[in-house]
């Protein structure tokens, strides 16, 4: 009930998906949530349903692929909530699911504007905050792709591994002033997200069987899988624990 009392959270692309599971355990544990996406109807909407159950949240309107507005954001939630502790990175998409040579470079600038570059936005205008807090924890979204390859979605392959070492480094950096960087290596979750790219098969129903199969437990996880992995790296339990992957896969890469 209390693993997060008194801290206050940023997640970036909580309005649906990973994002949602994470700010809705996340304010569970006690943390007041800021709530940013590109869907500004949907964050406003869970930041209200979480108030209105008691826990202190607010939504923005953020792209996290624009610096400008990542700042004032980062800014605003200051103002609003006194201080920040938690950096959440989930804000992320999948890209063009087709072979190297057939992607233009705009759909691969694409992938990691978002993927990468609001990573490294997110984590430069939060650190002076979380500095002033006198520490924190950043949560970075990688993948099991950021991991070990797999014969689809180039640009998100190097996204993930971008983040999978960003996370690193910055703990390096960052360790002095007591600001923890972790990344979080999702398996394949039942999101809008995984959803979408299963449809860009040609069956996507035997797909999804596939899929699921890929994992030793046999099926994909939950949300909450990984919402409750985040709630562990943004906690005190956490306080010794910087610089390191957090693989939530159903033993995908234990083969
Ligand atoms: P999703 O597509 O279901 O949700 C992503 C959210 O990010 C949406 O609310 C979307 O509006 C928001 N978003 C997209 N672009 C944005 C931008 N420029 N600025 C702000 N918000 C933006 O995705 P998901 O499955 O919940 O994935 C969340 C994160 O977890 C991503 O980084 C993804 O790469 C990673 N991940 C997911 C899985 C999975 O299986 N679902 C596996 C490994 C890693």
């Amino acid at each position: 009930m209390d693993r997060l009392k008194n801290k206050v959270a940023v997640v970036t692309g909580a309005a649906l998906g990973l994002g949602q599971a994470i700010a809705i355990r996340m304010a569970g544990e006690g943390a007041a949530l800021a709530v940013l996406d590109l869907l500004e109807d949907d964050a406003r909407a869970l930041a209200a349903r979480l108030t209105a159950a008691g826990h202190p949240a607010r939504g923005w309107r953020c792209d996290v692929s624009d610096e400008t507005m990542v700042a004032r954001v980062m800014a605003e939630v200051v103002d609003h909530f006194g201080r920040l502790d938690i950096l959440v990175n989930n804000a992320g998409v999948a890209g063009v699911n087709k072979p190297t040579h057939e992607i233009t470079e705009a759909e691969w600038d694409w992938v990691q504007a978002i993927n990468v570059k609001g990573v490294f936005f997110c984590t430069k205008h939060a650190i002076p905050h979380l500095k002033a807090a006198g520490g924190g924890s950043i949560i970075n979204l990688s993948s099991i792709y950021g991991l070990v390859g797999g014969p689809d979605v180039p640009p998100y392959h190097a996204s993930k591994g971008a983040v999978r070492l960003m996370s690193k480094t910055d703990a390096l950096i960052y360790a002095p002033d007591g600001i923890r960087v972790n990344s979080i290596h999702p398996g394949f979750i039942w999101t809008p997200m995984v959803e979408h790219h299963l449809q860009t098969t040609d069956d996507p129903e035997a797909a999804r069987q596939a899929t699921a199969a890929l994992h030793p437990l046999g099926h994909m996880g939950e949300p909450d899988d990984i919402a409750w992995g985040a709630v562990y790296l943004a906690s005190d339990e956490a306080k010794f624990v910087t610089g390191s992957e957090l693989v939530i896969d159903g033993g995908y890469t234990a083969r």
